[in-house]
Formats: structure tokens, sequence, C-alpha cells
């Protein structure tokens, strides 16, 4: 079991003081805002709130970061071109144990902290679950006291916000940093040149020796902002480091002198672009040079600092693979592989086999999806271009390693084309995933299930080459958001339950099961539940204003709107349960909420498209009389981790519904079981350990497994046979098809329909009897009260694995070799 709590050290004494809180929330506000009490506004309150809080964490910070130096110890360095991190006033309040203390501090001022709380814009600096996993990493790797940095770009506009306009989703530019942001620092001194373009100069050193000078045509500078990630009972503190892009001349003076204002800017605005939004791609084909220089500029960033700082303890290279790990989060900081080789050649004049064993011996890598148009891969002219000495270095570890894999395998030509970093055949590529591979010491999936498929089908041929470089390291989520800040009910009836161990070792949670048959725990279970639900369905009223019962079965499926999450087959239930329901309307029906929430990429058509039919869809069954409050649709604009979190604590179910094989893992699976939710779900990503931990009985899965899938697309077989076979789905498309949902455009869906008749390659229709059969398994489990409690808290009792502690661990023993205190 943890010990976490026995070496918890307290605040000192003034901090913990409501009063001394007071004093320096409006010490703040007057002095660092230059604002009175009676004009300040709840932004204004937070952003001073927000330094007072962060003032109680700095002095920990600078500590344990030189204590880390000092101490020697080995260093985690996540790179991370995305970290979806939402709000952090509630994070650091909770992880220092301020909550009560900061109410009252505030209350006396007339200010309520849960709208000071809401004032925070999110932090939306990731697309979706990769994001999010790098930010429950950096709070796992505080709690657990892992000395770490995480890398990645301060993008001055995150992901989009979604507004909905007739059924449309629309982009509009995000802007948390309007207000300024109080959680960070600055560092203007702490900056480093960024080389693109340009050509490779080859220096003759000695006889045996030549050295190779690369004259970028330009640099652009990378600039640090630090974030202090603080840990639970703030014991720790890390730095999440994020870099922005500086021009290197800020204007050409003598352009402005001439009356060229516009041109005298132009470079530096091209320049300082890198860093202006975050790459909009969900998993759809990136291809753009702008996404390149993005991944270099913040990989070469992050090794040039903590090459730097690592140089300044220990003076040379050779001790890097002891002393730092460096994990990347996907093949978008996998340039870092010849980054390394290049600093360690060119800069440092470390002969070849020696520099690749310092970087095959720090770095790590993650993959995070097997679907072929988000592996990552660069024209060779591009990069040619762009990073001409990368890629000389680049051909160079190609050659070897192709070297070593013939040695073994003499004459194996379809083997050689098929593990070169180099793609011959669609024009000339460089395959990022391979270079990673190639450059790290260990390769994580992040479910058993996609560690196998990796082992299976992307990297089949380096499994073979290699067989033990690929681990699984199965996702996880930080409880103390997901839990604990998001949902204070429930972590409060769980104290009075079984004791606040589970605070501090989430595995404690399983002593909830002996209570699950328990009448009386099982109605204050649900008296949480019927809380949440009035509150989001409050929400639901003021964004919609669309009346939902608490009463009802909260369905609910939030996440990137995709085709392979399959949002389309739960709209298609959702049309048979309405047909099933006026057809038979006397009948006890359960009555269900539906709740979506979820982005599409900008440029994804049909996602687009499906987002628009589950509103249409909506719009009819909402406004007919005939379905009263047994039905209803709801679709929450801009899902975000906020919205997350006040979605999760009150949903009952929880689908988890991707087609088998093709969701990696999953972390919203974890969240919304951990709340109590049941998931009604496919055989895909970490349901399928989810399955292992909470048992058959109180989970739902239904569908195709992973093979099924792969013999169906094998075979050819179209959806076309699914629907003939199923009236209900005949039925249900006939109407979509002939638009009953868009009388104001009858051909809508004609092309949606059709894909389903044809190879229905995400097998909507192939797995539509099951899903159905296995949602009218939910309302009967439902319809019986006391059978659906005990499942719900035995989901939260069975979750404590799924703890991103328990997934960091796992890192830090096999991958990072650093040691966590237990
Ligand atoms: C957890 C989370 C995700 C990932 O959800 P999945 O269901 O695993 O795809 C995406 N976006 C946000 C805002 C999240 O909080």
């Amino acid at each position: 079991m943890d010990t976490l709590a026995n070496s918890y050290v307290p605040l000192p004494a003034e901090a913990l003081d409501a009063d001394a809180m007071r004093a320096a929330i409006v010490r703040k506000l007057t002095y660092d805002l230059g604002k009175s009490q009676a004009g300040a506004r709840d932004r204004d309150w937070f952003m001073a709130t927000a330094l007072a809080v962060r003032d109680r964490i700095v002095d920990r910070w600078l500590s344990v970061t030189r204590a880390a130096y000092e101490g020697g110890q080995k260093q985690v360095y996540y790179l991370s071109l995305e970290f979806l991190i939402g709000r952090l006033l509630r994070d650091g309040v909770t992880n220092l144990g301020l909550t009560e203390l900061v109410s009252e501090a505030l209350a006396p001022l007339g200010v309520d902290f849960e709208k000071v709380r809401q004032a925070e814009p999110d932090a939306a600096l990731g697309n979706g679950g990769l994001g999010r996993l790098a930010a429950c990493f950096m709070e796992s790797l505080a709690s657990l006291a892992i000395p770490a940095f995480g890398y990645g770009i301060r993008y001055e506009h995150g992901l989009f916000r979604q507004i909905i306009r007739d059924g449309w989703q629309q982009e509009y530019p995000e802007d948390w940093l309007n207000f300024g942001n109080p959680w960070e620092y600055a560092r203007p001194e702490i900056a480093y040149d960024i080389g693109f373009g340009g050509a490779v100069e080859a220096v003759i050193v000695s006889e045996a020796r030549m050295r190779h000078v690369w004259h970028p045509a330009e640099t652009v500078q990378a600039v640090a902002y630090d974030t202090p990630v603080v840990g639970w009972r703030g014991q720790h503190v890390n730095t999440l480091r994020l870099w922005s892009a500086r021009a290197a001349d800020p204007l050409k003076l003598d352009a402005f002198n001439y009356g060229d204002h516009v041109g005298a800017l132009a470079d530096r605005v091209r320049q300082e672009s890198i860093c202006k939004v975050l790459y909009p791609s969900d998993e759809s084909p990136a291809g753009q040079e702008l996404r390149l220089k993005q991944e270099y500029f913040f990989a070469s960033a992050a090794l040039q600092d903590l090459v730097r700082r690592h140089l300044r303890v220990y003076g040379d290279l050779k001790s890097l693979p002891d002393k730092v790990s460096i994990q990347l989060n996907d093949t978008h900081p996998a340039i870092a592989v010849a980054e390394l080789m290049r600093i360690c050649l060119d800069l440092h004049g470390i002969a070849w086999d020696e520099a690749w064993e310092i970087t095959q011996g720090t770095v790590s890598y993650t993959n995070h999806t097997l679907l072929p148009e988000a592996l990552e891969s660069w024209a060779v002219p591009l990069m040619e271009r762009l990073l001409p000495r990368h890629m000389q270095i680049i051909y160079l570890i190609n050659a070897f390693h192709l070297d070593r894999v013939r040695a073994k395998h003499p004459g194996d030509t379809r083997l050689l084309s098929s593990v070169s970093l180099i793609e011959e055949d669609h024009g000339r590529r460089v395959r990022m995933g391979h270079l990673a591979f190639v450059g790290s010491h260990k390769v994580n999936g992040v479910s058993a299930l996609h560690s196998d498929l990796l082992k299976r089908t992307v990297f089949k041929d380096f499994h073979a080459l290699e067989p033990g470089k690929v681990v699984n390291k199965t996702n996880g989520i930080t409880f103390r958001r997901w839990l604990q800040q998001c949902n204070p009910g429930l972590t409060g009836l769980l104290t009075e339950a079984i004791g606040p161990a589970f605070l501090d070792n989430a595995e404690a949670l399983k002593d909830l099961a002996p209570l699950a048959g328990d009448a009386a725990f099982q109605q204050k279970f649900l008296a949480v539940k019927r809380q949440n639900k009035e509150a989001l369905a409050t929400l639901i009223r003021s964004q919609l204003d669309i009346r939902v019962d608490p009463h009802a079965m909260f369905d609910v499926q939030i996440k990137r709107i995709h085709e392979y999450k399959r949002q389309l087959l739960n709209v298609l239930e959702t049309i048979a349960l309405y047909d099933a329901i006026r057809s038979q309307p006397t009948r006890d029906w359960v009555p269900r909420v539906k709740i979506f929430a979820g982005k599409a990429a900008a440029s994804y058509h049909r996602a687009k498209q499906i987002i628009k039919l589950a509103h249409d869809v909506a719009r009819v069954i909402n406004s007919d009389p005939t379905v009263r409050n047994l039905l209803k649709v709801v679709f929450l604009p801009n899902y975000n981790v906020s919205l997350a979190e006040m979605i999760v604590p009150a949903a009952d179910l929880s689908e988890q519904i991707s087609t088998a094989g093709m969701e990696a893992s999953g972390t919203g699976n974890m969240k919304l079981g951990l709340n109590g939710a049941l998931t009604i779900g496919t055989l895909d990503g970490a349901n399928v350990e989810m399955l292992e931990h909470v048992g058959a009985e109180n989970i739902f899965i239904f569908g195709m497994t992973t093979e099924e899938v792969e013999a169906r697309r094998r075979e050819g077989v179209q959806g076309s046979a699914a629907i003939a076979a199923s009236s209900r789905l005949s039925e249900v498309l006939e109407a979509v098809r002939s638009g009953v949902f868009s009388p104001d455009d009858r051909n809508r869906y004609r092309d949606l329909v059709d894909a389903l008749c044809g190879s229905d390659y995400f097998m909507v229709a192939a797995d539509f009897d099951a899903y159905f059969e296995s949602q009218r398994q939910v309302a009967t489990r439902w319809a019986d009260q006391a059978a659906w409690q005990r499942s719900a808290i035995l989901n939260t009792a069975h979750m404590g694995w799924f703890s991103s502690d328990r997934t960091i661990r796992d890192y830090a023993q096999e991958i990072w070799q650093v040691p966590v205190r237990r």
C-alpha cells in the first residue's frame, strides 16, 4: 500500500489561515492587477486567487527542483505536442489541501469560489485523448514525486471553440491567453535558436574525422514559459515548460523607415506563426510544412534545454541514459531521435556508435494509433529542404539499421523495404514511426489489445527483429481530477464509507465492494448521482433550453466525433428506440436522455454530417408529444475538459462503442466507470481490461471482435447484407435516407446511408442488431434499480487499477528505470 500520506508535511501555519489567504488575494488584486475590490469581476478574482495560490507552490517548486539536481536523480522528460489541461485552479487548490480555506477566504469578500473557478478559461492545448493523457501523466508524475519536465508548445490558440449553428459545427478561434495566464512564468532569458533550411558543410577535422556544420537559412528562437505542476498533497512540484516562438529580428528597420510597415514585420509574423495554433488534426491527414516546423521546433528546444541542464551537472553526455529518460508521446516529437544524434555528433564530437548508444538508451516511444492515415510520414524533399542535416543523419541511421537486418536475414528484400525508415512506394517519405521505433529502447502501446495489435500489424517485422522491445502500458487517468475534484459528493461518500485511504492509493477503492449490495449505501450512492444529474440538467436547460428529467437514465457518449468511435451507431439506435416507443407507446419504457458532446476535425466532412444528423434527430424526437419524457436527445456544444468534468459525474451509461481494433485505449471509458457509470462497449482498447476488472455481469459487451472485423473486411462483406437481415435497421436507414429527419433537404443523408450499404468499413450496420439488443439488456438492468446500483458501485470499486499513478509506476519501472516513492 502507498504511504504517501505518511510522509505528508503540512504547509506552514500561516499558509493555512483564511485571513492570511484573504489578505494575500486582496494584495494580488490591488497591486498585481491594479483593481479595486468594488470594480473586480469574477475574472479578476480568479486571477488574484490563482496568483495567491501559486505563491503557495513556488517555494516547494524551487526546492524540489534543486534537490533533484543535487541528489543526482534521474529526470523524466515527457515530450508531447499536446497537453489538454483544462482549468488549473481547483487542481492546485485541492492538491494543496486548501479547498475550504480558499472558499472561506473569499466568502467575506462576497465572492463565490465556484464562480471564480469557472472564470478560468480551459487550457485546451490538445485535441483529445492523447493530449489529456499527457496532462494526467504530468499530475501523476508530480504526485509520485518523480522529477519530470513536460515539454510542449505554448499555442496562442488552442483547440477551436465549437459553435453549433442550425445543427452544423462551426469553428471559432479560441483565446485562452486573452486576459493573461496567472499560472505561467515567462522566461525570456531561457531561449534557444531553432534552425530551418540552409546547407550542411563538411569540415575535415583530421584524416579520420569529418565534422558537419549545419548553416541554417533561418533561425527562430524558442522561449520558455514554465507552469508549476503540483502533485497530490502538495509535496512535489514539477515543471511544464511550453515553448513560444520569437523572431530573432523583431522588424526590418530600414524597410519600416521606407514606409513598408507591413513588409517590415512579415518575417516576424511568419516565424512566430509556429506557435499560433494547435494543429487541428485529430487523426486526419497532416501534411503541412508548418506542422513539421512545430514538431522540430519543440523537440529541438526540449533537447537543447535538457542537454544544457545535464551538462551543467554531469559535464558530459556519456551519462545521459543513466540520468535522463525521454518519452515521445506519439511520433510528433520523433525528430528528436535525429536531433539528439546531431547534438552528440556535430556539437559534441561524439563518435557515431556512442552517439547511437546514448540516443537509444535515453529515448522511448509511445504509439497511440494503428490508423494508417495517422501514421506520420514526411516527404523526403520537404525534409531535405527544411532539415538537411537531419535528413543526412536519418539516411545513416537507416543504413546501419538495414545493415543489421540484412546480416540477420540475407536476401529478404521484402523485410528490408518493410522496416526501412524510408518509404519508397508513394514518392519517397520518411516514416516517423519507424524512426521512433529504431531510436528507442522501448516502444509501448496503450492497452493490452493495442499492444498486441502493434506486434501483429504495424510493427510486426520490427517485433520479430527485436522481441521484447514492444511493451504495454495501459493508459490511466488521474483520480484527483476525475474523482476528487469533479465529484466531491461521491468523494465525500466514499471517505465516509471506506475511509480516506483511497485518496492516496486508488486500489483501496476495492474496500467498497462489500457495500455494493447494501441497500442503505445504494441509496446514498444514488442520491449523489441524482444531485450530479440535477446539476447537469440545469446546465442543459441553460445552454439548450431543453428540460431533461434527472430520474431518467443519462446515456452518455462524449468524445471526438469520428467514424470509428461510431456516434452514428448510437444515433441510429436512438431512432430505432424512437420508432419502438411510437409503435408501442404504452409499454413500460425506461426513460432515457441521450447525451452527446464532441468536436469534429474542421476538415472531416463525414463527422460534421453525423453531428448534423444528431441534431436533426434530436429536433424531431424532442418535439414529438407521443414520446413524452421517455426519450430526449441532447448535444452539448464545445466539448472540453471542463464540460467533461460536469458530464462524467452525472452519467449512468457510458458509450464506448468503437469498431473493435480501432480505439487504442480510450480514457473517457475510465473516467465514466470510475464515477459509477455502467459501460456499454465493444471489446476494444481498454474496455477489454475494464471487463476483466469489473466482471462480465457489471458491463455490457456486444459486437464483433477485432478478428471478426478483420475477417469481414477481408471477405469484403457489404453492409447491405446486415441491413437486409435486419428489418429494424432497414426501417431506420430508409427513414434517414428518405429525409424524414431532414425535410428541408431530403438528400442530406443519402451518401451517409449509401456508405453503410457499401463497404460499411466501421461495421455500423454489421454491429447494429447486437448493439440494439445490448441496449435492451441495459434497460432491463435499469428497471431493477438495486441491481443497477450494485453494478454501478462495483464499477467504482474496481476502477482503481486505471489510475494514471499505476500507469506511471509501470513506465518508471520498466521503461525509465527511475525509483518511485511508494
Ligand atoms: C478524456 C477526454 C477525451 C478522451 O476521451 P475518449 O472517450 O477516450 O476518446 C477527449 N477529450 C476530453 C476533453 C477528455 O476529457
